[in-house]
Formats: C-alpha cells, sequence, structure tokens
C-alpha cells in the first residue's frame, strides 16, 4: 500500500523543521517552505524556484499542500465576506471575515459541530461530527488571505484572527495550537500575538494548557453570572463552575501582566439581560482585567430563546459601565443573519434547507 503523503499545511514551524530533518534535509528548508505557503500561496512545488529539482522530486513522492477547497464565497454589499469549506463527507465549515475601519477580522471554525451542547447556540442542533486537521483550520486563513489579496507586509487587510466560528477550540488542542503559531508567525501570516484570540465555552484544563502552550488572546463565553442559570445555558458549567473558570482566567492572565480577557455575553430576553444580571456580573468581574462584549442573541429556526430588547440592551451596557467595565455591544448588520454568531451551520444539506427559509445574503457584525 502507499504511503499517504505528508500534507504540509498541517505543520507549524517547528513540525516542518522536523519533517525535513526526517528526509535528510536542512532545516532552512522548512522556512523555504513556508514563505512559499503563506506568503505567496503556492501549492505546487513546481513553482518553488529556490528548490533545487532534486528535492523538489522528493517533496512531490512524499507531501503534499493540500488547503480546503472553497464550496462558494458569498460577499455582501458591506463587504462582510463568508466562505463555506467543503470537507470529506458531505461536510463543511464556514469562515466569515468582517472589515472594520481599522481593522479586518477572520472568525474561524474548529470542529465540523460540536459537543457541548449549549442551548442557545445553532452548532449546537448539529450535534459533533469531527476536529478538523490544523490544515482544515490555516486553510481558512490561507483561503480568505488569497481572497482578499492580503499581503503580510503592505496591505494588511486582515488583521485579526477569531476562532469564534463552530465548534470548541480547547477540544481540538493539538490542531488549533500550531495553526495558531503559523498565525503568528513571520514566515506564516505574521498576526500579532494579541490579535489571535481563542475563544472557550469555559474548558478549565484546557485553558491552564494553552496558557504554556501558546502565547493568543483569551475570550471566555460566560452567558451568565450565576451557576444556577449558567448551567441552562451551557451544559459545561455543570462541570467547570464559575468560580473555577475565574480562577483559571485569573491563572491565564499571571503569566501576561498586560493582557486582559474577554468575556462574551449573549443577551437574551427575559433570561439574563435585568439590571440585577448586570449588577452580579460586575461584581465578579471586577477583580479580573476583563472586558465584555455583548452580543444580542442571533435566532435561529426552532430556537426557545430571543433577542433582548434595545433599551434592555442600552440599560445593561450602561450598569456595567458605569461600574467601570469596558463593554461593547457586537452589531449584527445586513438583512440575512446566517453569518452571525452561533449561527454558523456547515452541513451542506442543512444550509440547503435553511436558504429556503433565510434569504442567502452576510452578515455584518460591527462594535457599536
Ligand atoms: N465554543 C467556543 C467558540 C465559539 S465562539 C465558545 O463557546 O466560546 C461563538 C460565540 O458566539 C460564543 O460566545 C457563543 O456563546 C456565542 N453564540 C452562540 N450562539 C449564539 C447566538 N445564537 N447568538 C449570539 N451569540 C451566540
Amino acid at each position: 500500500m502507499e504511503t499517504p503523503r505528508v500534507n504540509l499545511m498541517n505543520l507549524d514551524r517547528e513540525g516542518l523543521e522536523r519533517f525535513f530533518e526526517s528526509i535528510g534535509e536542512k532545516r532552512f528548508r522548512a522556512h523555504q517552505a513556508m514563505k512559499w505557503i503563506y506568503h505567496h500561496g503556492v501549492t505546487d512545488f513546481a513553482a518553488m524556484t529556490d528548490v533545487g529539482k532534486a528535492l523538489r522530486a522528493k517533496l512531490e513522492a512524499g507531501a503534499e499542500i493540500r488547503p480546503p477547497k472553497v464550496l462558494f464565497q458569498k460577499v455582501s454589499t458591506d463587504g462582510t465576506t463568508k466562505w463555506l469549506i467543503e470537507l470529506d463527507g458531505g461536510n463543511a465549515v464556514e469562515t466569515v471575515y468582517i472589515p472594520e475601519p481599522t481593522r479586518g477580522t477572520l472568525c474561524v471554525s474548529s470542529q465540523v459541530g460540536c459537543s457541548l451542547n449549549c442551548t442557545f447556540c445553532s452548532t449546537a442542533t448539529q450535534g459533533f461530527n469531527r476536529n478538523l486537521s490544523t490544515a482544515e483550520i490555516i486553510g481558512q486563513v490561507w483561503i480568505a488571505a488569497r481572497a482578499l489579496g492580503h499581503d503580510a507586509k503592505d496591505n494588511r487587510r486582515l488583521t485579526n484572527v477569531v476562532m469564534m466560528g463552530m465548534g470548541e477550540p480547547l477540544l481540538n488542542f493539538d490542531n488549533v495550537v500550531p495553526a495558531m503559531n503559523l498565525m503568528r508567525d513571520d514566515l506564516g501570516f505574521g498576526l500579532a500575538n494579541k490579535r489571535v484570540t481563542l475563544s472557550t465555552a469555559g474548558l478549565v484544563p484546557g485553558i491552564d494548557k494553552l496558557s504554556q502552550a501558546c502565547d493568543v488572546s483569551l475570550a471566555v463565553s460566560l452567558h451568565a453570572p450565576n451557576d444556577a442559570l449558567r448551567e441552562t445555558l451551557v451544559p459545561l458549567n455543570k462541570k467547570y463552575p464559575i468560580a473555577e473558570l475565574m480562577a483559571a482566567c485569573q491563572r491565564y492572565l499571571k503569566t501576561r501582566p498586560r493582557a486582559s480577557v474577554t468575556f462574551e455575553y449573549t443577551l437574551m430576553k427575559g433570561v439574563n439581560d435585568a439590571p440585577e444580571h448586570a449588577r452580579a456580573l460586575v461584581k465578579l468581574l471586577r477583580r479580573l482585567p476583563s472586558k465584555l462584549n455583548l452580543i444580542p442573541f442571533n435566532p435561529f429556526p426552532g430556537t426557545r430563546y430571543e433577542r433582548s430588547d434595545e433599551d434592555a440592551i442600552r440599560r445593561f451596557q450602561t450598569i456595567v459601565m458605569e461600574a467601570g467595565l469596558i463593554a461593547t455591544v457586537r452589531r449584527t448588520r445586513g438583512d440575512d443573519i446566517d453569518a452571525a454568531c452561533g449561527q454558523l451551520v456547515g452541513n451542506v444539506l442543512d444550509r440547503t434547507r435553511r436558504s429556503s427559509l433565510y434569504k442567502p445574503a452576510v452578515a455584518m457584525e460591527m462594535r457599536a
């Protein structure tokens, strides 16, 4: 049987150096390959003009550069762009680019589906299918960078990556970390450490592991200021209650003295949007350098929750800001909200069904 080729997009700098050493080549070959793949978007060894013929032949025989395929790309009038990315077995994931005046943020998926069953998230309704490989994760950035004409040196259309698409990134740790390494590597996409953000539903051991493995920004999906309520929204809270989660955030920040943790809080009408929730949240977050990201709930077919009223959102924001917290409201624009938080559904069949319910367009998220 033929041995499968090594997909070089599955390896970060260290992994590539080891790979080249294992085939009897010098480590700097890894650096050449990275430049070709991530700076020039090359997938064909034949195009690597500074690599000798013999090595090119060796690579062609044992390796490949294989990003995932794009099923479609949609660009909304406001520049928000969404890619549906094809995986095997009829699966797909979505990647969303959100341009803002001073930055361009790419929202990247880490799993097909999700196993955590948060009750207000549409990704949960499709269950868990599988982890994405490193190549499939960094491939989303590769695809977006090429489509946007991003140039790491002069034309930085892509300045931030948030692991806030489908899936729980800390449950796919071993593939997510090399992908985040490639995002931040000068020979990869060269993003500043703090501009790569991992968002978690609150996997405490994963947060501790991350603090040792990779210097990125941390976001935590909180959504409630007490355990009783949080358990109804994020079932993982039964395993890792709020006090333990906060302690893990403290530990994370100990190794990063000037950083802060971003807390995401999806506002649902009559569920977690009352003034007393805001006041309890202030108490909880006061001891920690933190930022609060308020997300008005994005509805999806079959959900039991509703978006908070505009008044309730403003009142909530005012209470937390007057108490000294930094709080932004993430705004969704556009006539369809299929690309918004918690609405990414990667199954192609499911998509077809959904698109008969919703006009296919993309949403724009803005910070108010
Ligand atoms: N599993 C990780 C990564 C997903 S990030 C995490 O939970 O952090 C996606 C963010 O959108 C999370 O904060 C999630 O709680 C939030 N979200 C999920 N469904 C939503 C919805 N319907 N409306 C608004 N925000 C939602």
